[in-house]
């Protein structure tokens, strides 16, 4: 069942995606070539604490990390540990918090340094095609316009879009109804509604869509071993349009 949120839990779900946007500015600025991905998790923890809102992810189904970070061929859900983020990588980022009991979630994908052109298109693809999916989350719409505009951009630019995990409702868990793929026929799947609130988060692979799960349990990386970009926006469905709750 998809959850209608009242203005007064869009208000608190605006609250804590402008603390997370917060975090995530701050994020960005101390990221350096040479950290640690474990470096990056202590910094994004740091940054939740100032802030004073609670790490969403850390403890969720075990989830050790604070934040996934996820390099070069990981796709989603690295484990922060003693990896060192070297010139050229992609570094994709993907955290969350609790203000009050309201989840927000957001992700962005960078590369440090120089990075070959190939990759710097990869990003800003993935990053175009968040905005995409954004552009179609509005009341009467169907859910899978969202999908649709999101594979067919990606497609139309020769790269390809994960389909083994999806973009998700969000309110007062982090993963509320609707499941949201990233690909699929438009004009299908639940009315999109005033008050609904969708993490949209497309994932693009350099090479082929086709993912798998290292022995870890939680990190996806591609099955080609070529590199991967994630963005991810929570979006308030308003009457006036998509509200990007964490921009
Ligand atoms: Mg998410």
């Amino acid at each position: 069942m998809i959850t209608i949120k009242s203005p007064q839990e869009i208000e608190s779900l605006r609250k804590a995606g402008k603390i997370l946007t917060a975090i995530v500015r701050e994020l960005k600025r101390s990221l350096k070539v040479g950290m640690t991905t474990a470096q990056i998790d202590e910094r994004a923890g740091e940054l939740m604490a100032a802030h004073r809102v609670v790490p969403a992810f850390k403890g969720y189904r075990g989830f050790p990390g604070v934040a996934c970070v996820s390099v070069n061929q990981e796709v989603v859900h690295g484990i922060p540990g003693q990896r060192v983020v070297q010139e050229g990588d992609i570094v994709s980022i993907d955290v969350g918090v609790i203000l009050d009991g309201f989840f927000s979630d957001t992700a962005f994908s960078v590369g440090l340094g120089r990075l070959a052109p190939r990759l710097a298109k990869l990003l800003e693809v993935t990053e175009q095609a968040l905005y995409k999916g954004i552009a179609q989350a509005r009341v009467e719409h169907h859910l899978s316009d969202i999908s649709h505009a999101v594979q067919d951009f990606v497609e139309s630019e020769h790269f390809s879009i994960v389909r083994d995990f999806v973009g998700h409702g969000i309110g007062r868990s982090l993963h509320e109804d609707p499941e949201i793929p990233n690909f699929g026929p438009p004009h299908q799947g639940p009315i999109l509604k005033e008050g609904m609130v969708l993490a949209i988060e497309p994932m693009v692979n350099l090479g082929s869509w086709q993912t798998r799960i290292l022995e870890d349990g939680w990190t996806v990386v591609t099955a080609d071993g070529k590199p991967s970009a994630h963005f991810e926006h929570t979006v308030a469905i308003t009457a006036q349009g998509p509200e990007i709750l964490t921009a």
